[in-house]
């Protein structure tokens, strides 16, 4: 298959793996021009070997001059990014200020950045009184895109996201029960080949595909490690979407995921530290720490989901222990203790197996309307969240903790319990310097989540260097 990047993203041709993070890294390919023929032969871990080397020869130093270059460029390149996501629509000068960099630097970036596609210039031009008058730039609308993938348990969920974290083009369709992972991973890569016809999106226009699973995954080698939920054991979920699309593809833990798309795409960009709560279908936690996701020594940070936190309960969870939060505050079990209080829910069929989703949102809707019992099933749900959001206060004492999922639709009657429950249980003086959120990013989370596994890391990222 001919390289996707063999069109106007020639800077992305270059793909190789980061082995510092086990990630999969485009290459700025006209920043590797830049570094001259002595650097042209070696292959990227070469490279980053030969700067360990200490020897002070002419040669070296030639070489690390031209690392620095690259370094420099690349960082550069985020920072405009980064510059234009947070500042956006704004004007070249605008970003001079906020760079610090020279306005010959943000005049050639911006160019190479609107040559492919990722920026463009938008309205009429802007006098200021001083100078000429300034053109504004923003992010293309329709410029490339990042896929995101969440495999979920009751479905898959993939999506086009912008380089500002917006969903474009979604589809959503249950995930089958009775097949076997690798016919699962098969029946989303056929999807989002699907997905590209009908939104008429060429494959050039993708810089990469992010993958979430609700389990413990290693990045290295984008294996499913154990997703207990879905049964999924050592299951290679990167390696067939990159034969079916030659593309970069990042796999992650969905609610880390989740994490990282709300500190960079979601409502406070300037908050370094949170940590986001989800609950759906199973429970987990993600944790950014000064805009970085902590991803554990193991992969599975935030597997809040399996701690017993609610005392007493004695259901057995997917995992094996007993116990488990997630057997108490999933989508599942809010239904069933709704099921249990005797609450109408007049979707509910025994004999049919309908997705659990849809009796959620009629107990929202019921719960919303003023039903008593209804309210009282989801202040309950809210009071078991905030328990465990008192782990998470006195574990991390985060600016922020975001609550994720689909149960946030009825915020109104979840949040108040839930706030009292995380005070009452966790230190009052770290509790009072803690803001609980919803989720900015609502129920495309799980889009967002997984694709910005790629979009953070292409575009805004400037530490996850290849050459460090
Ligand atoms: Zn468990």
């Amino acid at each position: 298959m001919a390289s996707p990047y063999s069109g106007r993203l020639s800077w992305s041709r270059l793909l190789t793996v980061n082995r510092d993070h086990g990630i999969f890294y485009l290459l700025n390919e006209q920043s590797r021009e830049e570094m001259g023929p002595i650097m042209r032969d070696r292959s990227p871990q070469e490279q980053v070997l030969s700067t360990r080397e200490s020897a002070l020869s002419a040669h070296d130093r030639r070489r690390y001059a031209g690392q620095n270059h690259t370094r420099v460029r690349k960082h550069n390149h985020h920072a405009v990014l980064r510059a234009l996501l947070s500042h956006g629509p704004t004007s070249r000068s605008h970003l001079v200020k906020l760079t610090g960099l020279r306005p010959a630097t943000v005049s050639s970036l911006i160019s190479e950045l609107i040559h492919q596609g990722i920026v463009r210039e938008i309205g009429a031009a802007v006098n200021t009184g001083i100078g000429r008058p300034s053109i504004e730039l923003d992010f293309a609308p329709h410029g490339v895109y990042a896929v995101g993938v969440n495999m979920g348990l009751e479905w898959i969920t993939i999506g086009l996201v912008s380089p500002r974290g917006t969903v474009h083009y979604k589809h959503e369709f249950p995930r089958p029960s009775d097949v076997a992972p690798a016919e699962t991973v098969a029946l989303a890569i056929a999807a989002i080949e699907d997905l590209l016809i009908r939104a008429s999106i060429p494959q050039d226009r993708i810089i990469g595909i992010g993958i979430g699973l609700p389990g413990i995954v290693d990045p290295r080698d984008g294996r499913a490690i154990a997703v207990v939920d879905l049964d999924w054991h050592d299951v290679a979920i990167a390696g067939p979407f990159q034969s079916a699309f030659d593309l970069p593809v990042l796999v992650g833990n969905n609610a880390q995921a989740m994490g990282l798309a709300e500190s960079w795409f979601g409502a406070d960009r300037d908050v370094g530290d949170l940590v986001l709560l989800y609950v759906g279908s199973v429970v987990g936690a993600g944790a950014v720490i000064d805009g970085r996701l902590l991803r554990g020594s193991g992969w599975g940070a935030g597997q809040i989901g399996h701690s017993p936190i609610i005392p007493g309960i004695q259901t057995r969870c997917s995992c094996g222990n007993v116990g488990c939060l997630e057997t108490v505050i999933s989508d599942q079990a809010i239904v069933r203790d709704a099921l249990a209080h005797r609450v109408h829910l007049a979707s509910y069929d025994a004999d049919r197996n309908l997705p659990t989703q849809v009796y959620l949102d009629e107990l929202i809707e019921v719960g919303l309307a003023g039903n008593p019992t209804a309210i009282a099933v989801l202040a309950r749900a809210g009071e078991h969240i905030g328990a465990a959001a008192a782990y998470l206060i006195n574990l991390f004492n985060p600016p922020q903790i975001v609550l994720a999922g689909r149960l946030m639709r009825a915020r109104h009657l979840v949040f108040d319990p839930m706030q009292r429950a995380a005070t009452s249980s966790s230190l009052p003086l770290l509790a009072q310097s803690t803001q609980f959120m919803p989720s900015a990013l609502g129920v495309d989370a799980r889009i967002i989540g997984p694709a910005s596994l790629v979009l953070v890391d292409c575009f805004y990222t400037a530490e996850h260097l290849l050459y460090r």
